[in-house]
């Protein structure tokens, strides 16, 4: 018989979603006329964009007659939408040759992780989006969980305490940090100062950060960076990588990006362009032909207004979360509610208790679904994430709900 990748047995049993998925069905089993409103999981809601939408429908179509048939593109991308990605995110910062186009973040940073392979070195923003990890441990680079944390990965904690921004002493040289900002699941958005203090940090120590923008499009104080290479020496050690899923809704669509100056370089030397376009071409075969038309569609005019309206809807509804938590009765227990109007995330900490309790009787109670903070890291226990990604009347139903909780 065949071995099973070691890797695999190290992950913890329960990933954070089907664990949330199987209490929901659990208490809806138990209560059925329950009507459960979901804050937890940071899928998007609304529909696309008609402009978007349309440009994919009309693509599709073409695909159906000789002149607009094709086959498959570039591995890389569609040359076209990579050099509007350019021109729109990244001008006089990285050219259209490093931008590559995929199909989404996440699965991107699932590619990266053989970039580097098993002996790489981890560091991650503790809490943190899980995939930085349990991508690290499948791969090997990361070992088995010692209850606190995987062991091989240095946790940095970002709490209210370092304004979420960690101590990077912690981390040793040659090392590979996972780097979210705007941050799931905190929300916290770095300063200009602070990622200046991560590049230059990164560039003295020979570490590379994979830098995670999903949420870039949220950010509307106008002087927080919405790119790591707003900031000089980020093109000798980071990689960005980027989609399409939170700004245009294209979580089931599918189209993200990766930067990959051809600047950064290994400790050999050689260009980490060069085997990232290795990768793309040997592991991928492309992004979907209809998705690129979708996203490129979103970023002329007409797209990026839709894309910016939309943003702002699910920034309207982490307002209105916002204002709830910070009622009179979280307040008598010492809640504190942390938002920043630049991510779709409330974060709050809700002092002497575990993350996974208040999950449990903000389910009972109000039957809203949340998520405990504890899923994204050790330093994430006693938080609860509720995202802004919902229907209006739904986050204006949750409120008046949670309004009347009692903790
Ligand atoms: C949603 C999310 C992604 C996933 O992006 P896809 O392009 O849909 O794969 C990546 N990073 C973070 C932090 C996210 O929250």
């Amino acid at each position: 018989m065949i071995k099973r990748n070691s890797g695999l047995a190290n992950l913890t049993a329960g990933y954070l979603f089907p664990e949330i998925a199987r209490r929901r069905r659990e208490y809806a089993a138990s209560h059925p006329d329950a009507k459960i409103i979901s804050l937890g999981i940071g899928n998007t809601t609304e529909p696309l964009s008609k402009h978007i939408a349309k440009a994919m429908s009309d693509y599709a179509l073409g695909l159906a007659t000789p002149e607009g048939y094709s086959g498959y593109g570039d591995e890389q991308g569609n040359s076209e939408l990579r050099a509007k990605i350019t021109e729109t995110f990244y001008k006089n910062m990285a050219s259209a040759d490093e931008i590559f186009i995929s199909d989404g973040a996440k699965c991107d940073i699932a590619r990266i992780q053989t970039l580097f392979g098993s002996k790489a070195k981890i560091a991650v923003q503790d809490p943190a989006y899980p995939v930085y990890v349990d991508g690290s441990v499948v791969i090997g680079a990361a070992g088995k969980n010692g209850g606190k944390g995987y062991k091989g990965v240095t946790y940095l904690p970002c709490t209210p305490e370092n304004n979420f921004f960690p101590d990077l002493s912690k981390v040793k040289k040659n090392t590979l940090i996972y780097f979210c900002s705007p941050n799931n699941p905190t929300g916290a958005t770095a300063s200009r100062d602070e990622l200046k203090a991560l590049v230059d940090f990164a560039n003295k120590n020979g570490c590379i950060i994979i830098y995670d923008a999903a949420y870039f499009a949220f950010i509307r104080d106008e002087n927080l960076p919405k790119t790591i290479f707003e900031i000089p020496g980020a093109r000798t050690c980071a990689i960005e990588v980027n989609s399409f899923s939170k700004p245009a809704g294209f979580t089931g669509v599918r189209v993200g990006w990766t930067v990959v100056p051809n600047d950064l370089k290994f400790a050999d030397g050689s260009l980490v362009n060069k085997d990232w376009n290795r990768i793309m071409t040997t592991l991928f075969n492309g992004a979907s032909n209809i998705a690129q038309a979708g996203a490129l569609a979103a970023l002329d005019e007409q797209g990026i207004k839709d894309m910016t309206a939309q943003v702002d809807y699910y920034l309207e509804n982490g307002r209105i979360i916002k204002t709830t938590l910070d009622g009179e009765n979280f307040k008598k227990h010492g809640v504190e509610v942390y938002f920043t109007g630049n991510g779709p995330y409330v974060w709050a900490k809700f002092p002497g208790k575990t993350s996974w309790d208040v999950f449990d009787k903000i389910l009972r109670e109000c039957n809203v679904v949340t998520t405990p903070g504890s899923g994204f890291g050790p330093a994430g226990e006693s938080f609860i994430r509720f995202s802004s990604f919902g229907h209006r009347a739904d986050i204006e139903e949750a409120c008046a709900r949670l309004s009347k909780f009692q903790l």
